[in-house]
């Protein structure tokens, strides 16, 4: 067993991360420690890094993709439940040394604010988040709280597995609010086929096509002007059509969901949907929304945003994707070079998703 680990930590903001080698840390109760087979660069990593959302403690390790091993578990303690109605699963899996399991930006949860009691932990007043509250996975080890690791089967391939943590899990929650808030004043069903309109085709887009156009939805995939390359990647995952974020697209969208940080793309969206559309903003953060005019948001259309996840989201997920042959494109890059992920994710230069190996080590 080693007693040291190297992670790679924020030391301060907008500068390089540094790596550090440090004491392998010990589970508390409730906690597991996991040896860390691969760990995704989500956007979220690059905005802490920026310093554009509050600031968090430093030093910190950012990533919340985190596959791995069960490597110690903590004494169990006596949890009482907050509340009596919480899903009986809410205490997550019992987890033994071995177990393969993924570690998602989601904590740390109190299950006592009023938005815990109302099943919305994803908005806790107190919540933890990995890789920004508390150290995440561009280490070789990490601790997590047991509730809130989720499992991942032997079969997959961890590099393959990271980017769902994140980029899977909020592209789906964006897409069930999407397809929620399509349904009807009386709650009236929504229509079998959605159009729906994949804004920035990154991480998130690509994996959220595959389970759109499974659920027999269209894709229409918006990339950064010019972008080629990334249109012929969304063609390949089935997408009805690909085109400039600026375009418009050959028929109105009934909804449109932004994984690009950019405000300005919130009036092309509005402008892109039909009347009782909605955009969805997916992002932690996003750069200043213009001014528009209220033509566009009129008739019903609705502009909200996605923050966080709950665990049932990660269950009903993790459930989908099973029965859904979901391909994840990844860059596999040695913890030393994140950095130089973090840059390829911020330029647009990746196909799919950036995963780090920290097993692999520079020559
Ligand atoms: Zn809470
Ligand atoms: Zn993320």
């Amino acid at each position: 067993m080693k007693r040291t680990h190297r992670v790679l930590q924020l030391e301060s903001y907008r500068s390089p991360l540094v790596l550090r080698e440090r004491r392998v840390p010990d589970p508390g109760p409730d906690q597991v420690r996991i040896r860390i087979e691969a760990c995704g660069v989500c956007r979220t990593d690059l905005h802490v890094r920026d310093g554009e959302l509050d600031e968090a403690r430093l030093p910190i390790v950012l990533g919340h993709e985190i596959v791995g091993r069960v490597d110690a578990v903590g004494p169990v303690s006596e949890r009482t439940m907050p509340d009596a109605s919480q899903p009986a699963d809410d205490t997550g899996p019992a987890l033994r040394v071995g177990d393969r399991v993924g570690v998602p930006w989601l904590g740390w949860t109190c299950g006592a604010c009023a938005f815990c009691r109302r099943d919305e932990e994803n908005l806790c007043d107190r919540a933890v988040f990995t890789g920004y509250h508390r150290d995440g996975g561009y280490a070789e080890y990490t601790i997590a709280e047991s509730a809130y690791c989720f499992p991942v089967p032997d079969t997959m391939d961890p590099t393959h597995a990271a980017p769902l943590l994140c980029a899977g899990l909020i592209g789906y929650r964006a897409y069930r609010l999407a397809r929620h808030s399509l349904r009807g004043f009386d709650g009236a069903g929504e229509a079998p086929s959605l159009r729906l309109g994949l804004y920035g085709f990154g991480a998130a887009a690509h994996i959220l096509a595959q389970v759109a156009i499974h659920d027999g939805h269209e894709v229409y995939a918006f990339t950064r002007p010019g972008d080629g390359a990334g249109q012929e990647f969304a063609k390949e995952l089935g997408a009805a059509w690909a085109g400039d974020s600026t375009a418009t697209p050959p028929s109105p969208l009934d909804a449109a969901l932004l994984f690009a940080p950019v405000g300005s793309l919130v009036p092309t969206a509005l402008r892109a949907i039909r009347k009782g559309g909605s955009v969805i903003c997916a992002g932690i953060h996003m750069s200043e929304i213009p001014a528009f005019p209220y033509a566009i948001l009129w008739e019903e259309r609705t502009v909200r945003s996605v923050a966080n996840l709950t665990r049932r989201d990660g269950t009903h997920f993790f459930e989908k994707i099973a029965t859904i042959p979901v391909r994840t494109e990844v860059e596999t890059f040695p913890l030393e070079q994140a950095d130089e992920a973090l840059e390829r994710l911020r330029s647009g230069a990746l196909r799919g998703a950036a995963v780090l190996v920290p097993g692999r080590t520079t020559d």
